[in-house]
């Protein structure tokens, strides 16, 4: 029996975005904005990933709890699309931008994830970029180290499509684990949060006037968090990057969703959406050119592409090196968002949804700048990158002044719903 598909050549593209979460779109629209041709592939039939078809409704503190904006460029600008046409839960302190001053509160919102979706297929296609929906990346063509397109399947059947560059935003590594680049698997709790109201929430938005207010999590399978709290004694983490894995996911948190309202009253409570991807934090990410180790906390990097800070402590601070997204060898290959070579809690702090972005802009502007240099993206001018980075408001290197004399175990709220 002879399997082999055929696969029908489409177009050439620049540079193909495989997979249109944030930081996909991130990639897709800096690339574009540097004047070179785009094609981002979602498998779905929406874009946003997991913060919206996962249900992660919520951009995670952008500022380091003492009133400094730390990350700003296109993830400043995608947070305050998400609540543009929906609404928000930004504090008071920044409605109008950094406060300074040393503000204690964070900046953060909560959004409405379909409404997220709506904006950003008018963003992402008003910026001109090329947009395939319900079409799943199958396999990088390779030569040698060099990828020459993507193979994909959709309903059209299945088909190839040539790029100069190729930015894997699977949050799986999908396309650079099946190019043979070297990859680290994760391992999940079990996590399961459909976005569902009751009365009470229906009454409490309405009193308010607030929407925000509508949605809690209040039907849950998994219950997990980031840390394992809640996770079922003798119960194994997943992979989730096997299809037995998934299907086992979906099955076993839709019957636990299920017998969790059995005994409740059918009249006063209801799931509006599940989730439409695993709510898998960690699947697959690359084994970089340089891995974010936990303690490179306060670290200046010379080839940073953008300073973060952490969702829980206040002050924490990190620079990403450029060399997380790519690995030496692949001069057309590079990643970005949960796929990014970091290790244990700095690998945490980087895949969340603020910094998953920024790393999408970066990988880009990298694609771009080494199609115009005729040059590897292993071997692009680092200082070029972060000087354009800059002109985008992208903070590269954090003040030394920020970095707190003796580190404030101070865990701040502000992200209490997901993470
Ligand atoms: C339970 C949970 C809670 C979280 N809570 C928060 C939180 O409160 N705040 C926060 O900021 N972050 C949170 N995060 C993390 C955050 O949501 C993600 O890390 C971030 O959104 C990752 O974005 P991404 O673009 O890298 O990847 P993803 O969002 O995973 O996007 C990848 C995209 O690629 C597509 N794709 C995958 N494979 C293929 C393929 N083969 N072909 C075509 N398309 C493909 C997918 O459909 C998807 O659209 C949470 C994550 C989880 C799982």
């Amino acid at each position: 029996m002879n399997i082999n598909r055929e696969a029908n050549f489409v177009a050439e593209y620049d540079v193909i975005v495989a997979g249109g979460g944030v930081a996909g779109v991130a990639a897709a629209v800096a690339a574009k904005r540097m004047g070179k041709s785009v094609l981002l592939i979602e498998k779905s039939i929406g874009l946003g990933g997991l913060a919206t078809n996962g249900l992660v409704n919520l951009f995670v503190p952008m500022c380091n709890g003492r009133g400094v904006q730390i990350i700003k460029g296109m993830a400043e600008e995608l947070l305050r699309l998400s609540v543009k046409y929906g609404y928000d839960t930004i504090p008071e302190a920044w409605q109008n931008g950094e406060p300074g001053n040393g503000e204690r509160t964070r900046y953060v919102t909560k959004f409405s994830g379909p409404i997220f979706t709506l904006a950003l297929i008018d963003f992402v296609h008003g910026e001109g970029v090329d947009l395939l929906f319900d079409t799943i990346i199958t396999a990088p063509v390779m030569e040698g180290n060099v990828c020459r397109g993507l193979i994909v399947e959709n309903k059209t059947g299945c088909e190839f499509y040539g790029a100069k560059m190729v930015i894997d935003t699977t949050g799986d590594a999908d396309v650079l684990y099946r190019a043979g680049v070297p990859t680290v698997q994760g391992q999940n709790y079990h996590t399961y949060a459909p976005k569902s109201v009751t009365l009470d929430s229906c009454r409490k938005a309405a009193e308010a006037e607030d929407m925000s207010k509508l949605y809690g999590s209040f039907i849950m399978g998994g219950r997990a968090n980031l840390y394992g709290g809640n996770q079922p004694e003798g119960k194994p983490t997943r992979g989730g990057t096997t299809v037995k894995d998934i299907t086992e996911y979906v099955i076993e948190n839709h019957i636990e969703c299920l017998e969790n309202i059995k005994d409740s009253d059918r009249r006063k409570r209801t799931i509006v959406t599940l989730p439409t991807m695993p709510q898998f934090r960690t699947t697959r990410h690359i084994d970089g050119d340089y891995v974010l180790q936990t303690e490179d906390a306060y670290k200046h990097f010379d080839d940073s592409i953008a300073a973060i800070c952490d969702f829980d402590r206040r002050d924490y601070l990190y620079e990403v090196p450029y060399r997380t997204l790519t690995r030496k060898g692949f001069p057309n290959l590079i990643t970005a968002g949960r796929s990014a070579a970091a290790a244990g809690y700095a690998w945490d702090v980087l895949r969340v949804i603020p910094p998953a972005i920024l790393t999408g802009q970066a990988a880009g502007v990298a694609c771009a700048m080494a199609l115009d240099d005729g040059t590897g993206l292993d071997n692009i001018d680092i200082c070029k990158l972060q000087k354009i980075l800059e002109s985008q408001d992208v903070m590269i290197h954090f003040d030394d002044a920020l970095v707190p004399a003796k580190e404030e175990e101070d865990v701040n709220a502000g992200a209490e719903d997901h993470i």
